[in-house]
């Protein structure tokens, strides 16, 4: 699992690690803004609320991602879980729903608050397979995907207003999650600025030396 201030690149990474480990990228944030797109009865009560930057409901959140979950691809090959777990109440919500299995790793992210300030400003995404771009590493044509030719914009909820409240709440509600995966003996915290190219290198390491024994094979089977 990959936690981290918005903006940190959580979601860039976890896409690199799922394809690196093969693995399902379960993404609470993607999971909503299908949900919103498909205007799904949880997508628009999600909606008003994602755009302002507030929390969705731990509720709703984890009977979502329970869901998610208990797919067989999951439950087959194990899963980068991204933007979930947000407060203490969804990650005893996620022990349980786990149980008698546990997450393997935590990853933190860490960068600086205001280096992600301005990553987020300059964050575009494309509204389809939800790829990341920013101002300065555009997709090759103007407002189109790269991977999947869907529309590349700036996404509603990255306005200055929300970003300052999405902080706030980061460091009320998810910053605790810190000491609760560290007592946990979960937590890994890998420096997440640079190039995402370098940040990945650093996670995969950190990733390959919990999760593989001394041959290199997987100590579980689930990364
Ligand atoms: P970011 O990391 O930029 O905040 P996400 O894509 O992870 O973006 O989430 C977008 C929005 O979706 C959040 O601001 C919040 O409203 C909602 N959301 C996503 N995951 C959760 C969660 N685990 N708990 C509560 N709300 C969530």
């Amino acid at each position: 699992m990959v936690l981290g201030k918005q903006g940190a690149g959580k979601g860039t990474q976890c896409v690199r690690l799922s394809h690196h480990y093969v693995v399902p990228h379960v993404s609470s944030g993607d999971m909503l803004r299908a949900a919103v797109k498909s205007r799904a009865e949880l997508g628009l009560r999600a909606q008003v609320l994602m755009d302002q930057g507030e929390l969705v409901s731990d509720e709703l959140i984890m009977e979502m991602v329970g869901q998610r979950l208990a797919q067989p691809d999951v439950r087959l090959r194990g899963f980068v879980l991204d933007g979930c777990p947000r407060t203490i109440t969804q990650a005893e919500m996620l022990d349980e729903l786990l149980a008698p299995e546990t997450l393997d790793l935590v990853i933190d992210l860490e960068v600086p608050t205001h280096l992600v300030l301005r990553r987020l400003a300059a964050r575009r995404v494309c509204v389809d397979c939800g790829t990341n771009y920013s101002v300065s590493s555009p997709p090759a044509l103007k407002g189109i995907c790269d991977v999947c030719g869907g529309e590349v914009v700036q996404r509603e909820d990255d306005t200055e207003e929300a970003i300052g409240r999405r902080l706030e709440l980061y460091e009320r509600q998810t910053a605790p999650l810190l000491h609760f995966y560290r007592r946990a003996n979960l937590l890994a915290i890998v420096n997440g600025t640079g190039a995402a190219d370098a940040v990945t290198r650093r996670v995969v390491r950190v990733i390959d030396e919990h999760l593989m024994d001394d041959r290199g094979r997987p100590r579980s089977e689930r990364a």
